[in-house]
């Protein structure tokens, strides 16, 4: 019977073009490689050393796991997440390949029974975490194993200019010495300049091909907004995505709870998680967050790694990340599936002041805490861009991109700008006549005319600049001082508390000498968000209302088939796989297996089961 299927796979599925492309497609049921996918195989089957970049969800997997089953021996994945090993092992479980996991998690027997396997070449993959690898016992036995290649993933952990160094990775320098000839393959969704001449030289990789590809993840839909209400701002994005799973980020703990609390009490399902819960809490509700549909988790930036969630509808931010790049980190966690999913931020200049207080008062070096300003001012001319947000969120990654995105804040409500140079002039002058000694909500009363406790003690209210401005509300005044310190007219400098400080760029301007563009529109948040991505019960719009009862059975039947296999149910199929199963609603297993995602494996495993709901439903 399999060679009756391969027989009408090969008919169905014609034009396999390489022995990788006949194991992409069916051992993993995919019909294409991804960017640079093919390459970084290659490169691993002619025994030469590459590093990988692809963001987050882009398919870096792959790279390894087909060389792994292409060739004869064993591949080793150096992977710093317990959790991801497990979910990997287990996915490569269902598709019926031979793999396996060395960590601390595990009993002394049932590592024993690992190093077995592996001593007699029986795995295809071994994923072990980089502290077991460095020590010299481990090293005596994989001596035994046939090594074909390996992998060593997360590679930024090796660079200190990561957001995530980890000292263990730094002595993989040493892995050519320790097993000679064997290929390695660095991976990371990390990709700037600095980040990947720091990784080569590091992990001392020999002549590696640069493979780059994928950071553009169209499906995200970016939007930034100024911060002024976070609940109620938060509540409005939250509506439309009713029912759908999600990460909210924040920057205290305390937030966190409160947040999810908070959110609760609006209908929400939603957990907090960060550093600072029991180890047995955050396990309990990552574990909830994979396996659970339309769970929220308010976090710190403690969470995240290590998710392998593909259905992750949203990443919102409450609070600014500390840079572009771990914003698009951040971000990267939604939508893994290919599905529409959004990036939503509000930021205020709370959040300036206190990132760049923080970074004041850590103890790091001046040039690590230059850098880290740099990174910062980076971050904040991105939310105050008035083109498309997507190009220069890839330029900073290296990537161009031909042409507006059609998808982001910008592109499809593109704000208008507008000569603000009075305005910006009577702002200026507010702050140099109150003594650069105040924070934005002193100046703007002073220029609204505002009496207050504050502007009578200090004597404001007798100087011209009192409500010179008091034709423009509060709010539109509040986001000209941000956009004039994000334009640089404007410091806030922590050292005061956050008073505001004029640059020697605002002097111009005073003079007369210099124009001040601002946006028109930025402050007042949106009533509306755009088109509504899924409705209630998290069912992508495309599906047509007649098809929603074969879709929730689908879906009824996957989580059924998750819980007898104790996996979460993307490992069986994606939603994808599912909502093309709604579209092509297949009669048999050939036109199942002609489904991305449904391979081989799967097909044997799961396909009966799938064909008849189909058959029952469709
Ligand atoms: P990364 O490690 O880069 O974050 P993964 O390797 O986990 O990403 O892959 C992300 C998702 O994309 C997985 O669900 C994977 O099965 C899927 N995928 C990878 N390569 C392909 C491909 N060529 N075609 C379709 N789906 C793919
Ligand atoms: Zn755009």
């Amino acid at each position: 019977m399999k060679a009756a299927v391969a027989r009408c796979q090969a008919a169905i599925l014609p034009g396999v073009t390489s022995p990788a492309h006949a194991i992409l497609r069916d051992v993993f049921g995919y019909h294409e490689f991804r960017g640079q996918q093919h390459a970084a195989i290659e490169r691993a089957m002619a025994g030469q050393d590459s590093l990988v970049l692809m963001p987050t969800g882009g398919g870096k997997s792959v790279c390894y796991q087909v060389p792994a089953l292409l060739g004869e021996g064993t591949t080793l994945v150096v992977s710093p997440l317990i959790a991801l090993m497990q979910d990997q092992v287990s996915a490569l479980h269902e598709l019926g390949v031979e793999a396996a996991f060395l960590n601390s998690s595990l009993t002394w027997e049932a590592q024993q029974t690992i190093i077995g396997l592996a001593r007699h070449g029986d795995l295809k993959l071994l994923y072990i975490a980089p502290e077991r690898l460095v020590q010299p016992a481990t090293r005596d036995w994989l001596r035994e194993v046939p090594l074909s290649l390996i992998a060593i993933d997360e590679a930024h952990c090796v660079s200190q200019w990561g957001h995530d160094f980890r000292q263990d990775y730094l002595a993989l320098n040493q892995l050519r010495d320790w097993f000679p000839g064997v290929p390695r393959m660095a991976l990371t969704a990390t990709a700037t300049a600095l980040t990947r001449a720091d990784i080569i030289e590091r992990l001392a990789l020999t002549d590696p091909a640069v493979l780059v590809s994928g950071f553009d993840r169209p499906n995200i839909r970016y939007q930034v907004q100024p911060k002024t209400d976070a609940r109620s701002q938060l509540a409005r994005f939250l509506e439309p995505h009713r029912g759908a799973a999600g990460i909210v980020y924040c920057l205290s703990r305390k937030k966190t709870a409160s947040i999810a609390e908070w959110l609760n009490t609006q209908g929400y399902a939603a957990l907090p998680y960060h550093a600072g819960l029991a180890a047995a809490d955050r396990a309990a509700h990552q574990r909830r967050f994979v396996t659970e549909d339309g769970l929220i988790i308010v976090a710190t930036i403690a969470f995240g790694m290590g998710i392998d969630k593909p259905d992750v509808r949203f990443v919102a931010h409450l609070d600014l990340p500390k840079s572009l790049e771990a914003y698009y980190q951040e971000t990267g966690r939604a939508g893994r599936d290919g599905e529409p999913a959004e990036a939503w931020m509000i930021y205020g200049l709370q959040d300036v002041v206190r990132l760049r207080q923080m970074a004041d008062e850590s103890v790091a070096s001046e040039e690590y805490k230059r850098h880290e300003s740099q990174k910062l001012d980076a971050l904040l001319g991105w939310c105050e861009v008035t083109g498309c947000r997507r190009r220069p969120l890839l330029a900073y990654f290296g990537e161009k991109l031909a042409e507006d995105c059609g998808n982001c804040d910008n592109c499809l409500n593109p704000p208008a700008v507008r000569d603000g140079t009075v305005e910006a002039q009577m702002l200026l002058s507010a702050v140099y006549r109150t003594g650069q000694l105040f924070g934005a909500a002193h100046v703007v009363d002073v220029l609204t005319g505002k009496s207050t406790a504050k502007t009578r003690d200090n004597g404001h209210e007798s100087l011209r600049v009192f409500g010179v401005g008091a034709d423009t509300p509060a709010a539109m005044w509040r986001s000209i001082v941000r956009q004039l310190v994000v334009q640089g007219y404007l410091r806030a400098d922590p050292a005061r508390y956050g008073g505001l400080v004029l640059t020697d760029k605002a002097r111009a301007v005073l003079k007369d000498a210099a124009t001040v563009e601002l946006r028109s529109d930025p402050l007042v948040p949106k009533k509306a968000r755009g088109k509504t991505k899924a409705d209630a019960a998290g069912v992508p719009d495309e599906i047509a209302i007649t098809d929603i009862q074969l879709w929730d059975a689908l879906r009824e039947c996957r989580l059924r088939l998750a819980k007898e296999h104790d996996v979460p149910p993307y490992v069986i199929f994606h939603d994808a796989t599912l909502r093309q199963m709604v579209h092509d609603k297949p009669a048999d297993e050939t036109a199942l297996l002609a489904i991305s995602g449904v391979g081989q494996a799967k097909l044997d495993r799961y396909g009966a089961e799938f064909l008849e709901v189909i058959r029952a439903e469709g």
